[in-house]
């Protein structure tokens, strides 16, 4: 459908993720992390590290695009704003 340019895929094996909702979240939502870029849409925790679902192994999230360009990666530390 869209002319999706972003190519995501384990640093480790290779293997890519194919769009199901494999990644599940210390609060219990499953969800798609890389529709998120690592942030859990329930709690909003982000995920700096995520788990391959083929080879078991956790990568850092940035790791897994091949085309960094492409996209806006929040990954910095969440500012706490302390008045
Ligand atoms: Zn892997
Ligand atoms: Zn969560």
């Amino acid at each position: 459908m869209g002319n999706k340019e972003e190519k995501i895929a384990c640093p480790k094996c290779s293997w890519e993720p194919d769009g199901k909702p494999y990644w599940m979240c210390h609060c219990s939502c499953v969800w798609n992390t890389f529709e998120t870029y690592g942030k859990c849409p329930e709690c909003g925790f982000v995920h700096k590290k995520t788990q391959c679902i083929s080879c078991h192994q956790y990568s850092p999230h940035p790791d897994w695009y091949l085309d960094l360009d492409n996209i806006d990666l929040v990954l910095e530390e969440e500012k706490v704003e302390k008045l």
